[in-house]
């Protein structure tokens, strides 16, 4: 199978229900062809049906990419195309059980190609860098807050503490998906990225998330310290991280994890009410 990316990954994933919740409804994607995080939204509304959506689209992309030569695909226009099929199997689904609607999730997705990624993103999952010691959000959340801040009516220090941090301006739903922020980075050797659902970042100060990044010995160390500091702060939502390190060396091999809180967590009564088909795609790994 070719793999023509240029990166050595290596990688690991973990969710965790918190401390509060009783669903988790986030879910992860990670293979050497695609990393993602989706973040399921509407607690009445099956957040975790429309996460294991955004994480099927993923899956059946990676499947593409690990059929073709890449060296026809546009990482972009690839990334964009899964998140159109995300919207409109949200779409469908919601059309088809009406208990559904108004389901939603967040995606933040990388696509390593060439020396770097193509990065999707939409709402208010977060993808880091850290680079020589420093850490970089890569990514805009597409929230309320963060647009106060942009505008200047919102000081960036009271942005974590804002009642309604937590509101989206654009997500991935049911009734309706904002379009992603699509763009290429470039990575570097020695490069460690995070992708993270918000159950992290909400209660985890910035320079928490860089020491135990910068402190891990491996990816599947830094998945475990961050959910632990998130538990530790409260634990007030679901938490889900995938690390990726940069190495020297292509390896274009790698298992491919399928994470999907509800299928990891508790289990959600209200789940098994759901069809057959909808079951099946709930526990597809
Ligand atoms: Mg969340």
């Amino acid at each position: 199978m070719t793999h023509d990316t240029e990166l050595g990954l290596r990688y690991a994933v973990g969710t965790d229900l918190g401390l509060h919740r009783e669903v988790n409804e986030d879910s992860a994607y990670a293979s050497p062809r695609l990393l993602a995080v989706a973040d399921g939204m509407g607690g009445h509304a099956h957040g975790e049906v429309a996460s294991s959506i955004a994480v099927a689209a993923m899956a059946k992309l990676d499947d593409r990419l690990a059929a073709t030569d890449r060296q026809g695909v546009d990482p972009l226009a690839a990334l964009a195309g899964a998140v159109s099929a995300i919207a409109r199997r949200l779409a469908e689904v919601a059309d088809q059980e009406p208990q559904l609607r108004g389901m939603g999730t967040t995606l933040t997705a990388l696509l390593p190609f060439g020396p770097g990624f193509a990065v999707a993103h939409l709402g208010d999952s977060r993808g880091y860098l850290l680079r020589g010691g420093e850490l970089r959000q890569l990514t805009h959340d597409h929230t309320l807050v963060q647009a106060l801040v942009d505008d200047g009516q919102l000081p960036r220090e009271q942005a974590a503490q804002h009642p309604r941090r937590s509101m989206l301006m654009k997500a991935l739903q049911s009734t309706g998906s904002g379009e992603p922020d699509l763009f290429l980075h470039q990575a570097a050797t020695g490069d460690r990225y995070l992708l993270c659902s918000d159950g992290l970042t909400d209660v985890t100060p910035d320079e928490d998330v860089r020491g135990a990044l910068a402190e891990a010995a491996d990816p599947d160390a830094a998945v475990r310290q961050l959910i632990e500091l998130a538990n530790r702060a409260g634990g007030p939502d679901n938490i889900t991280c995938v690390v990726v390190d940069v190495r020297d060396r292509p390896s274009g091999r790698g298992g491919r994890r399928i994470v999907r809180g509800a299928a990891e967590g508790t289990v959600d009564v209200r789940t098994s009410r759901l069809p057959g088909w909808l079951r099946r795609l709930l526990a597809q790994a």
